[in-house]
């Protein structure tokens, strides 16, 4: 698939107006005619150029997977089903006062933390409880400060708009962490396509990806919520494992199960065309673990991808400091793993092919990519 690149007013029509936006913030701080605001991305003037790094950067517009993969990931490491695959590990941080606020194993925060301690960054672009649910995108230098930034937020934080906004000053050595299609903007910035924004990107030297099934709307989150509870009552939420079919949200005066049923309908649009459950374009990859003890256990720790030597690097300097804990790897779980991922491709697919009633126009996808073309129904 040809990567175009086209200027603001394609990237409205094609993804603002096409509902395909996931707020990732990459179009946002390479010039002051688009912001975030309250979930959105608003335009506040309109820009006439040809070819626009917003544009060239969307995670939304047309991208040729394969070229992407190659180029950025050793090839023996490639898998179609999880992208580049150097290692499968189950940790947690050893450090209880980390693992106490984090939102699972508290690995995302140790090896952050780790990083800006080393020096391997010496900026990391987190996501801070805003107001209301909505999410900050922030920026810190002190690793003491990482752990005040832990836990998920359900709807996006536009961290690459935070990343845009400070490799701007120059000199930087930044560390982010990325849902998956954060990670792919990235990525696409990767390649260099606008040689004036290479000196920016020059200046990412870590990703840590996290695993995401979807992500919430704030407004319908927040309507949803406000009939349930105060949300001023409301210190986290999880999505278990789909067989418990809950967002679990967690209160002041206990837990609050809500079904996804109702959830669901709260889910960003652009979440039901997205391909990549697990941050595929990250040095690292990070989401809740699967063990045979259940969920209860599986909560406290996480699953790990490494996907670069820059990923093992840090994750084998984490081992040598004690500071993550590991344990075995359950018997099955990189198959349970690839097989999820899967599905959300296949979902994705066959939403796009619903919405396009043409089973080779997947939009921003390319139908001839090796894994997706699998994943297409066409007639007989
Ligand atoms: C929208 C969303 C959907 C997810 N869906 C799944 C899923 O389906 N399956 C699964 O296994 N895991 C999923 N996760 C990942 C999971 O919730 C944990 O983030 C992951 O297991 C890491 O846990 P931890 O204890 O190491 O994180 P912590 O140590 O608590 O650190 C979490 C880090 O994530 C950053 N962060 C929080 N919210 C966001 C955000 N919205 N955008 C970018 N950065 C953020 C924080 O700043 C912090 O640095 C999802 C996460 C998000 C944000
Ligand atoms: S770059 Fe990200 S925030 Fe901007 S239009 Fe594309 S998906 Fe939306
Ligand atoms: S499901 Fe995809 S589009 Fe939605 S927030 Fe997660 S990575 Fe982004």
């Amino acid at each position: 698939m040809e990567m175009k690149i086209l200027g603001q007013k394609e990237l409205n029509k094609e993804v603002r107006e096409g509902h395909f936006c996931t707020g990732c913030g990459a179009c946002i701080n390479l010039c002051p005619y688009q912001a975030s605001y309250r979930d959105q991305v608003v335009m506040l003037h309109p820009c006439d150029l040809k070819e626009g790094g917003c544009y060239a950067f969307c995670p939304r517009t047309p991208t040729d997977l394969e070229v992407l993969k190659k180029r950025l990931f050793d090839p023996q490491d490639l898998t179609p089903e999880l992208g580049a695959v150097k290692g499968l590990f189950i940790t947690r941080a050893v450090d209880p006062e980390v693992r106490a606020g984090a939102q699972h194993g508290g690995t995302v925060t140790t090896l952050i933390t780790l990083a800006l301690h080393e020096g391997i960054i010496d900026t990391a672009v987190l996501a801070d409880e805003g107001r209301n649910l909505l999410p900050l995108e922030t920026s810190v230098q002190d690793p003491a400060s990482v752990k005040k930034r832990d836990r998920s937020k359900f709807v996006v934080s536009p961290n690459v708009a935070e990343f845009n906004r400070i490799a701007k000053e120059g000199g930087k050595k930044i560390g982010i962490v990325a849902t998956p299609c954060q990670a792919m903007a990235l990525a696409k910035m990767r390649l260099k396509p606008i040689p004036s924004y290479a000196d920016r990107i020059n200046q990412l030297n870590l990703v840590v990806g996290l695993f995401c099934g979807w992500a919430l709307s704030w407004r319908n989150l927040v309507a949803l919520l406000r009939k349930k509870t105060d949300l001023a009552e409301i210190e986290g939420m999880d999505i278990p494992p789909s067989k418990y079919h809950i967002l679990q949200v967690y209160t002041k005066k206990g837990p609050l199960d809500i079904s996804l049923e109702e959830v669901n309908p709260c889910v960003r649009e652009a979440c039901w065309y997205c391909p990549d459950l697990t941050a595929e374009f990250s040095d690292i990859s990070v989401g809740s673990a699967r063990l045979a003890e259940g969920w209860e256990e599986a909560k406290n720790w996480n699953q790990v991808i490494v996907r670069t030597s820059q990923g093992e690097q840090l994750l084998g300097l984490a081992r040598k400091r004690g500071l993550l804990e590991f344990r075995d790897v359950p018997e099955g779980n990189l198959e349970r793993l690839k097989t999820a991922s899967m599905n959300k491709k296949r979902t994705a697919v066959r939403n796009l092919t619903l919405r396009s009633r043409d089973p080779e126009n997947l939009f921003y996808l390319d139908s001839k990519d090796p894994v997706l073309s699998t994943l297409i129904k066409r007639p007989a």
